[in-house]
């Protein structure tokens, strides 16, 4: 089982940067969810990753860099707008997607000629990046398809035996991933939104096109139709759609945005948040699908929430969750 040890000790930074070092693999905590990581520049640490996750090859990984002076040497190209996002957005739940430099493994970017790239906002991961004093190939630390991981325990339960080290930050603030921004053509694209909004990006860079959800995109080929999974089947309601009365005998879940009252017949009723705030949604998300998970309900419907600010980055979850 893999050792558990609190990400405020220095001496527990230095041993996962040791660790780091040695070509092995370690989870740690940043802002968005866990990450799995490794150093990016070493192919073989990189491939324990991916066997670990059973993650296809085809799914590039995002480099974590411990500071935005360390760019230039794994892109190639880092133009006004990069400059601009990376100034006002990093540390933070922001992947910049551009060209890359040689060093960098085909394995880490699925054969592109492009590298994701984002400094995280969390204290430890800082503390670890600066540690290792490598680029840390990271995707999150969950096998690959299932809901991702806020809290070292969630790490613990789903990887606990094929790592040897978890570093423990407490639970993740944003609790969905980075919003991944590709800058290799004329226009922006947000290829996933995340925890940074597209009104917050498109207010420092103007206008980006936003990828289409419904399907897996050639520019980002992680970005699969199903993702973010929990085994229970989730159905997720229309907006305005009214909540439906579950089958009589089911033992069906509700999940909602804010609490409501008059809703009959679910066995469980959970709600993101308890006022509608999108920012609280989306730190609860995924430790509430993971919760309903564990309850054996035969379904969760899902009341969607409304698509803008955080909650698009929600919906792209939701979504991806419920298509089963
Ligand atoms: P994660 O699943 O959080 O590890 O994020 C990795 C995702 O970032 C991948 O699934 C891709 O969608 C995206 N990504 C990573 N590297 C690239 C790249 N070079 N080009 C486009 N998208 C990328
Ligand atoms: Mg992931």
């Amino acid at each position: 089982m893999a050792r558990l040890l609190d990400g405020s000790d220095p001496q527990a930074i230095e041993a996962a940067a040791a660790a780091l070092r040695a070509g092995e693999v370690v989870a740690f905590p940043t802002e968005t969810v866990y990450g799995l990581g490794a150093d990016a520049l070493n192919e073989q640490a990189v491939a324990q990753v991916f066997a670990i996750k059973n993650r296809p090859r085809f799914d590039p990984l995002i480099v974590h860099l411990p500071s935005k002076e360390m760019v230039p040497q794994y892109a190639a190209v880092i133009d006004e707008r990069a400059v601009a996002l990376m100034e006002r957005f990093w540390p933070g739940p922001l992947t910049l997607v551009l060209r890359k430099r040689p060093l960098i493994p085909d394995l880490v970017t699925a054969g592109l000629d492009t590298v994701a790239l984002r400094v995280p906002a969390h204290p430890v991961a800082l503390a670890l990046l600066r540690a290792v004093g490598r680029p840390i190939a990271a995707p999150s630390a969950n096998p690959f398809g299932y809901v991702s991981p806020t809290t070292a325990p969630h790490v613990q339960e789903m990887l606990g035996d094929a790592i040897t080290l978890v570093l423990d930050g407490g639970p993740c603030a944003v609790g969905v991933e980075s919003t991944v921004c590709a800058l290799t053509e004329k226009d922006a694209i947000v290829l996933r939104p995340g925890g940074v909004t597209v009104e917050e990006i498109e207010a420092v860079i103007g206008p980006v096109t936003i990828a289409s959800a419904s399907q897996s995109d050639p520019r980002s080929p992680g970005t699969l139709p199903r993702h973010y999974s929990p085994h229970v089947p989730l159905t997720l309601l229309a907006p305005g759609e009214s909540i439906p009365h579950p089958r009589k005998g089911e033992r069906a879940g509700l999940l909602t945005l804010a609490p409501c009252s008059g809703v009959e017949g679910y066995s469980v009723v959970e709600a993101l948040s308890k006022d509608g705030n999108l920012v609280e949604a989306a730190a609860n998300l995924f430790a509430t699908l993971r919760r309903l998970d564990s309850l054996g309900l035969e379904q969760v419907v899902v009341e969607p929430v409304p698509e803008h600010g955080l909650g698009r980055a929600i919906m792209d979850r939701l979504r991806r969750a419920a298509r089963g």
